[in-house]
């Protein structure tokens, strides 16, 4: 080698990002840590992630017995246990890719997904055989299907299905060949809820996994320790949990997963009975814990700090976790395309002082500041960089190497000539660098060519003492082209006049934004990953008022 050439050489080791180092970092060194997970039953199972590792291999095992190629999609239809864990871990060992799909949603979504991603097995909570059934007949790629229980819990299954326990009870680990594929490779793939025509799929590769990792895990960001004790309730086939099972290998802290029980006494008891200092989820969550603290008057004694994201964290939740019970709320905001993370609002920066009380309440609710590791502007229409002025929206775009470049199966390009995404989301940014979303660009409501956020407007109507949630749509206008709507779910028992949400928002809102109506439901429309859903609202309330 000429003396340049060895200059030019990248003379550091080829270490390829691969997730299952993040499987070998936490069984090598963290290897007695536990791994909790609520069963079907209610019972609690224990683990670590010495055995969590063997059985992993165990599942990869199984895969290159049955000589599933690499890059094979492997879905699983699962909530949050050790199992599942365990099914991910293995799948993506092998370097075939590990699909989660979310039980929540309607079979002819699942359908879709299934076949657009050619599952050829599904790995399945036994809780969902009779779904799995139903879809099975439309989906002629899947060959198998594994229930994640032990033999028998599923019931007597049909040739083509197995019980995960039968399935890896004699496969052998060392015949588990993790890590010898490039970086490059597939891990994941996750569908986003579509809006609008088909759902669209996210690969994720090694890569950009191992990369989210260690973004995400930065310490003003969701940053875990071995110290730390980690509840995800955010399930994983919400965006891989918000990469929460791979940080919490990388950090080596305690794991607890929830399985399908979410209600407010169940997640409480794992929060105190496991003694966790860091969990996550989305609002509706929190509310219901909220609600069942409050109904039986209980103190969150070890919960530090706690993720809010997928939807805007309000006043109430902020105030609920740290007034009542002195634990930090870090508000996320991030994406599917995003892996998902993009901003997060935690610790406030020197560059803020000592602020009052009312300025970091505000800067809580905003979205937060981008870790290192994503890339963000916000745009006008016609695509031009608008100030950080935090006054002036403009469409938010994002680049990063957790980033989407294209969705799966999909020619086009989704970057725009610098290489930004379009989070489709409308929001400003501060001098500070915190990002305010005002709006996702479909719900913004334009009234007389100006844009009114309807997430402003909801933020302050949830904080009215009746209300439990608040929602503003864009409703039809034959001069202003469209003028807000408040649709409001009451606290239980409540009853209320739109006069007093006219009058709680008096002054909190410029007076052109005030809602020309105020509706009261019985429920609010949520979508498959808790969130509102605000096209169900739009179609009812546009077709009952002509
Ligand atoms: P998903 O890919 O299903 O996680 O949905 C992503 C979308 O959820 C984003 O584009 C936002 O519109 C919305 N979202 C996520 N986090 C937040 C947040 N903290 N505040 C407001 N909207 C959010």
């Amino acid at each position: 080698m000429s003396e340049q050439a060895s200059f030019d050489a990248d003379l550091m080791q080829q270490w390829e990002m691969t997730v299952d180092r993040l499987a070998v970092h936490a069984e090598r060194w963290h290897g007695r840590r536990e791994i909790v997970g609520r069963l079907a039953d209610g019972q609690i199972a224990r683990t670590n992630w010495a055995a969590l590792a063997q059985r992993a291999r165990q599942v990869t095992a199984v895969l290159v017995a049955h000589g599933i190629p690499m890059g094979t999609r492997i879905g699983t239809l699962a909530m949050n246990s050790i199992r599942h864990v365990e099914t991910w871990y293995g799948v993506m060992g092998h370097g075939a890719v590990c699909h989660t799909l979310n039980p929540r949603l309607f079979d002819d979504q699942l359908i879709y997904m299934i076949n657009h991603a050619e599952d050829r097995w599904i790995f399945a909570d036994p809780a969902f055989r009779s779904q799995v059934e139903r879809l099975l007949p439309h989906c002629p790629t899947v060959e198998k299907v594994i229930y994640l229980g032990e033999p028998g819990e599923a019931g007597v299954l049909p040739a083509t299905a197995t019980d995960y326990e039968t399935l890896i009870a004699d496969a052998d680990p060392a015949m588990a060949r993790w890590g010898h594929f490039s970086e490059r490779t597939p891990a994941a793939l996750c569908y986003t809820s579509g809006t609008t025509g088909n759902p669209k799929g996210v690969q994720y590769s090694h890569r950009s996994q191992m990369l989210h990792t260690l973004i995400s895990g930065q310490r003003d960001f969701l940053g875990l320790s071995a110290r730390d004790t980690l509840l995800s309730v955010v399930p994983m086939f919400h965006v891989n949990a918000w990469g929460l099972p791979y940080i919490a290998a990388a950090a080596g802290s305690k794991l607890v997963l929830p399985g399908a029980r979410l209600d407010g006494a169940s997640v409480y008891e794992l929060l105190e009975t496991e003694g966790v200092t860091f969990t996550a989820a989305v609002p509706t969550v929190w509310q219901l814990l909220f609600d069942f603290l409050s109904e039986n008057k209980l103190k969150l004694t070890t919960l530090k700090r706690v993720a809010i994201g997928g939807s805007a964290c309000t006043d109430a939740l902020v105030r609920g976790f740290r007034d009542g019970h002195g634990v930090e709320v870090l508000h996320a905001w991030g994406m599917t395309e995003m892996s998902p993370i993009g901003t997060i609002s935690g610790p406030l920066p020197p560059s803020l002082g000592d602020p009052d009380e009312s300025t970091r309440m505000a800067y809580n609710l905003k979205q937060g500041r981008v870790p290192f590791g994503v890339d963000l502007k916000i745009t006008s229409e016609e695509g031009v960089r608008q100030p950080h002025d935090g006054i002036t929206p403009g469409h938010i775009k994002v680049s990063g190497p957790a980033i989407l470049e294209r969705y799966f199966r999909d020619d086009k390009s989704a970057v725009d000539a610098e290489g930004f995404f379009d989070t489709g989301d409308i929001g400003t940014v501060d001098p500070h660098g915190y990002l305010q979303i005002t709006d996702r660009s479909k719900d913004l409501i334009k009234s007389g060519g100006e844009w009114i956020s309807s997430v402003e407007i909801e933020n302050i109507a949830s904080g009215h003492p009746k209300a439990l949630m608040a929602a503003v749509i864009a409703m039809p206008h034959p001069k202003w082209r469209e003028r807000p709507m408040l649709v409001v779910k009451l606290r239980p028992g409540q009853t209320a006049t739109a006069a007093e949400f006219h009058d709680f928002l008096k002054g909190k809102i410029a007076n052109w934004w005030m809602p020309d109506e105020v509706t009261f439901v019985d429920e609010m429309p949520l979508g498959a990953t808790g969130k509102l859903d605000k096209k169900v609202l739009r179609a009812r309330f546009t077709t009952t008022h002509p």
